[in-house]
């Protein structure tokens, strides 16, 4: 790597600056280290996926205060065993010092019940479409950014790291700056980039054969730079087939009214989900993230079709939500297809009418018979199960909408990343959603997004040699 352009020397890099990154930035800042973020969105209100979060702090839908050894025990059996150990420890052991931090640094959160018990303020909670200017995310990011300034950090807007060199006892950071290149030097860098889903050639890679055919429900921002750097110098990466998205109308491809709210996902859970030719293809039960990743597997994502009855429209899964489908899908103008026969519904739908009232009726059969998980595929938990078999009959297409990946760079609990000898790259940490090895399994089990800023936590408590 050659030295261009300016160069400049500080204790800490961080690659990105959303809420991973300036978490782990503000964190080595207080414990005395002199940190600075590359951010590459030029923008004073720079675009990521925590400027636009809902910001709920969860893990697994619990409340990250219920303490570490049950919130390990969720990790674990969320992602069927596929979560690192030592990651899950720190996850769980962090949740909870995360919002005590946050709450020193000036963060309001508010309750606002069930698991929502931790959300950035002021929350949004209402409508269909999107509002993230003065909410949430974008609030915490200022407040955050503020912080590290006042302890002498900074973050270098428009500002793109490109790649890293072990260099003796530091890393260098080669970058781009609206003046050119740049290169840093620090004996430590964070790389917080925020994951691939905004790379279409990396999706293609790992996740859908049609990536073009996945709803964008994210920045844009993500698009694999800190997986690639890392790569290049040894770096280990795990589970890159597993996003974090939902399902929504087919029509919020189009109409930007119909996401990130109202989701489709409690309606597929509910009662099923067909592809083009009127046949089941996955297990509803596991839920909308789950969904989510079995229709971008498919050839065509763009395809699949929820099938439920009047019951579930009318019930919790269509009326349940704070933002629910019903009535929010129709009024913002996502495609509802109901009438009083399957036959009907399926020709409104263009689906095989025969073919699919076979399948509502292997449907309805097991269901009754209590067969539901011998059905092929399977039908099991942990959403419950629901009958179709009140008109009128509903058909909504669908599609998978991808937030952030899942997969990505291997760290340990003390957020180290490690080669794909299994050792730590002395110097070299990660956090938030480029990192691997928390969320995913064969179930695609999510922990959290905004969780993963423990592990940014935890890399500013390493870095500053504090042992928490
Ligand atoms: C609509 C929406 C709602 C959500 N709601 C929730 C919720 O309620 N609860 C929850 O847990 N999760 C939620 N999430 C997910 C959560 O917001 C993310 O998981 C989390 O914010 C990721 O944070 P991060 O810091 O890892 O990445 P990001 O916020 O994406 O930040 C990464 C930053 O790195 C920068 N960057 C990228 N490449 C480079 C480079 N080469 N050089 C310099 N900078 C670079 C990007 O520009 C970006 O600013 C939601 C996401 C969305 C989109």
């Amino acid at each position: 790597m050659e030295a261009m352009g300016r160069t400049e020397d500080t204790d800490v890099v961080v690659i990105g600056g959303g809420l991973a990154g300036l978490v782990a930035a503000n964190r080595a800042a207080e414990l005395g280290k002199r940190a600075v973020v590359l951010e590459k969105g030029a923008a004073d209100k720079y675009i990521c996926n925590s400027r636009y979060t809902y910001g709920t702090f969860h893990i697994n839908f619990n409340d990250v205060m219920a303490g570490e050894d049950k919130l390990y025990a969720t990790i674990v059996a969320c992602t069927d065993g596929f979560a690192r150990q030592d990651l899950a420890h720190t996850v769980a052991r962090y949740g909870a010092r995360l919002m005590q931090w946050l709450r020193a640094e000036g963060i309001e959160l508010t309750n606002l019940g069930q698991y929502h018990t931790n959300v950035l303020s002021p929350a949004w909670r209402s409508g269909a479409g999107f509002k993230w200017d003065g909410y949430a995310g974008d609030v915490t990011l200022q407040k955050l950014e503020a912080n590290l300034k006042k302890r002498g950090g900074a973050i270098l807007r428009g500002t793109r790291a490109s790649a890293l060199k072990l260099a003796g006892s530091g890393i260098e950071i080669q970058a781009a700056e609206p003046e050119g290149a740049v290169s840093f030097t620090a004996r430590a860098v964070v790389i917080a980039d925020g994951g691939f889903q905004a790379n279409m050639e990396m999706v293609r890679e790992h996740i859908s054969p049609a990536p073009e055919k996945l709803l964008p429900r994210h920045g844009g921002t993500a698009t694999g730079d800190g997986l690639r750097m890392a790569q290049a110098i040894g770096a280990a990466v795990t589970g890159m087939a597993n996003f974090y998205g939902h399902l929504h109308s087919r029509d919020a491809m189009s109409n930007p009214l119909l996401w990130p709210r109202p989701q489709a996902d409690d309606l597929a859970a509910a009662g099923i989900v067909v592809d083009a030719q009127g046949r089941r293809f996955a297990d509803e039960g596991l839920g909308g993230i789950y969904l989510s990743n079995a229709i971008a597997r498919l050839a065509d994502p763009l395809g699949t079709i929820a099938i439920f009855d009047s019951a579930i429209w009318d019930g919790p899964p269509g009326r349940g939500h704070v933002q629910p489908p019903n009535p929010l899908l129709p009024e913002v103008g996502g495609t509802v297809h109901r009438a009083n026969s399957i036959e009907e519904l399926a020709v409104l739908a263009g689906l095989p009418p025969q073919q699919l009232k076979d399948t509502v009726d292997r449907y309805n059969k097991a269901f009754d018979a209590g067969t539901l998980p011998q059905l092929s595929p399977p039908r099991s938990g942990p959403h419950k199960p629901w009958p179709i078999k009140a008109a009128p009959f509903f058909a909504v297409p669908i599609c998978s909408a991808i937030t952030n990946t899942m997969g990505g760079i291997v760290v340990n609990g003390d957020a180290a990343v490690i080669d794909v000898n299994g050792k730590p790259i002395p110097g070299l940490y990660a956090a938030g959603s480029t990192i691997g090895g928390l969320n995913g399994g064969p179930t695609s089990g999510y922990v959290g997004g905004l969780i993963n800023a423990t592990v940014g936590l935890r890399a500013g408590d390493v870095i500053g040699g504090f042992n928490g």
